[in-house]
């Protein structure tokens, strides 16, 4: 069970040094109590002391990184059960499975789309994160070839699936100092799984038939010195995976079988229902999700999904408020006003590029909320609209004293005439008839 801060506190050594890195040891306790710290962190505790916190005051749930270098990910880390309680923070890392039966001009062709292929929404890229190198072939030495084939071509984190550790040595002598994701070693081959993965420095998933089975393991993987733990939940559908995920997810939080408390993976390889699967993994908690290669259309709606429910639901995606250029507008561009919304913004920005012509957008704050919310929450007004165009000195950019602003806005309109001394026209409701508007009513 946690352990509450105070009692925490009664085992420090009240130095109040602060080389933990906080003002005091009650502000340390504090941390640690809420799973925010790392008992490491103080080097004064006596091993009493750190053996009798020991797991009670660890992350629930550890945080795990794959790979190394720019496109890295990190998963677990977790403190919420459901997201609106507080935020996901880690998303699932997605990555394409191929085998080392697959000939090399397959395996370029699904490496280089990993590599190259992004989705651009509402100011992120959105990629696929890595590559699973499944064994299949007969030939040990096979497994090595096909990580060579993906280390000459890009640096992209790796899961290396296979249940022979001669196979994974050959894989590892290639890709180990990038800190592959081992999968999966099983109560039969752990040691030798667990030898490798602290020889090469990498995280490790393990896998199981059921959860004490898992429990079992983690112990004994762990004696073993290897703490970076993935648990692999081998589900045999999409709601199995649910079901033992949130069990997961619920008996680490509560701490009530901390030695739970790592990230899942999710291979949904085998699945007869694999779109069910990919949706499952990132709405119920995979740390890591391993497909095979999904068409354009599958990757762009797996990686939108994702961003969404990694989204904090408590701070809208916001842009900085300000005055944005779209192309080179001249001293005669129509200026037109809209909301820091991100969605808003993006839809707009995308609109307004294919009017080409150039254009500024004033981006008023209203704390990241839509053109409607905002007017609503009275976040939006003539006061705001008045200030943003001194505060980004919009009368210095343009020689007219005109402003559009979006349609949902009109009721603002005679308020902000008379705050801003600009003339105020009433745009589209729809961003999409934003051409046809500029076309039509835009004379400076
Ligand atoms: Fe207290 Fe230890 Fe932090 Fe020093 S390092 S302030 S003794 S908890």
């Amino acid at each position: 069970m946690a352990l509450k801060a105070l009692d925490i506190y009664k085992l420090l050594p009240k130095k109040n040094c602060k080389e933990c890195g906080v003002p005091t040891c009650l502000t340390f306790a504090m941390k640690l109590a809420s799973g925010k710290a790392d008992l490491d962190l103080c080097p004064y505790l006596d091993e009493t002391a750190r053996s009798m916190l020991g797991a009670s005051t660890r992350p629930p749930i550890r945080k795990v990184k794959v790979g190394v270098g720019e496109r890295s990910f990190t998963i677990g880390d977790e403190t919420v059960f459901y997201r609106h309680e507080k935020t996901f923070y880690h998303q699932p890392g997605i990555v394409f499975s191929i085998t080392d039966e697959m000939d090399e001009a397959s395996i370029r062709a699904v490496v280089e789309r990993v590599r190259d292929e992004k989705l651009t929404r509402v100011g992120a890229d959105l990629v696929i994160n890595g590559i699973a190198v499944v064994h299949t072939a007969a030939d040990p030495a096979a497994y090595g070839r096909a990580v060579a084939v993906i280390e000459e071509l890009a640096d992209l984190p790796e899961v290396l699936i296979t249940t022979d550790p001669v196979a994974l040595e050959a894989a590892l002598v290639l890709c180990g100092g990038f800190r592959p994701l081992i999968a999966s070693a099983t109560a039969d081959n752990y040691q030798a799984f667990a030898a490798l993965a602290k020889k090469y420095g990498c995280p490790l998933a393990i896998s199981a038939p059921d959860l004490a089975a898992m429990k079992d393991l983690v112990g004994k993987v762990t004696a073993a010195g290897v703490e970076n733990l993935v648990l692999d939940l081998a589900p045999a559908s999409p709601g199995a995976f649910i079901v033992t995920s949130s069990l997961v997810r619920q008996q680490s939080l509560a701490r009530t079988v901390p030695e739970l408390g790592y990230p899942v993976l999710y291979n949904t390889c085998k699945s007869s229902s694999p779109d069910a699967a990919i949706v499952a993994g990132i709405l119920k908690y995979a740390g890591v999700i391993v497909t095979a290669p999904l068409s354009k259309a599958e990757t762009f709606a797996a990686l939108t999904l994702r961003q969404n429910i990694y989204t904090d639901p408590q701070k809208p995606i916001q842009m900085n408020p300000g005055l944005y250029r779209i192309g080179s507008p001249g001293t005669d561009a129509p200026v037109l006003m809209t909301v820091n919304f991100s969605l808003t913004f993006f839809t707009l920005q995308g609109y307004l590029e294919g009017t080409r012509m150039p254009c500024f957008m004033l981006v008023v704050d209203t704390e990241g909320q839509s053109v409607l919310t905002a007017i609503a929450a009275g976040k939006l007004n003539e006061t705001l609209v008045r200030d943003s165009i001194k505060k980004f000195d919009v009368e210095s950019q343009v020689t007219h004293r005109k402003v559009i602003i979006p349609g949902y806005a009109s009721p603002l309109s005679g308020a902000i005439e008379d705050a801003s001394g600009w003339k105020v026209l009433v745009g589209p409701r729809d961003a999409a008839e934003i051409g046809e508007y500029l076309e039509k009513e835009w004379k400076a």
